[in-house]
């Protein structure tokens, strides 16, 4: 069933010129863009994004980074698309994410893990409204 799922290129991967190289691999995954922003976000931006984190240790480090430079933030459409992006991804620390993950190639520790995508059909719902009004969205 074709289902959406929300991703964000995060600043380290932006600053590192993979930003191609992401979509490149959402795209052969089967994973197609249907709305696409690319954007700053201001640090209130980040924490309320980042909301359930809110009393974790790394959260304020968490929100300084994601609001140090730009990100591009993508609605990804396609077959179990919220799964297959994760499995795009790989571990949040990029040390124990498979070998040919985005986070394997492209991430540096934990924290700067190159990427964002949504980890549950509620919670997708919810990041997609977070950034995009339904009329930006390409059907
Ligand atoms: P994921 O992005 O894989 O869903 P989480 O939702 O657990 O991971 O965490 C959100 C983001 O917070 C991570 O992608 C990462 O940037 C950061 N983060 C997670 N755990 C840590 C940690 N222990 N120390 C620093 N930053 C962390
Ligand atoms: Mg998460």
């Amino acid at each position: 069933m074709s289902e959406r799922t929300l991703a964000i290129i995060k600043p380290d991967a932006v600053k590192k010129h993979v930003i191609g190289d992401i979509i490149h691999r959402y795209e052969q995954a089967g994973l197609r863009p249907v709305a696409m922003r690319m954007m700053v976000m201001a640090k209130q931006t980040a924490e309320g994004f980042y909301a359930v984190h809110k009393s974790r240790p790394f959260f304020d480090s968490l929100c300084t980074f994601m609001s140090s430079g730009p990100v591009v933030v993508l609605i990804l459409s396609g077959d179990n698309a919220i799964k297959k992006n994760r499995d795009l991804m790989g571990a949040t620390d990029p040390a124990k994410a498979d070998k040919g993950t985005i986070r394997a190639a492209h991430g540096a520790n934990i924290e700067f893990n190159a990427v964002h995508g949504s980890d549950s059909p509620e919670t997708a719902k919810q990041e997609i409204a977070y950034f995009f009004p339904e009329m930006d969205v390409v059907r």
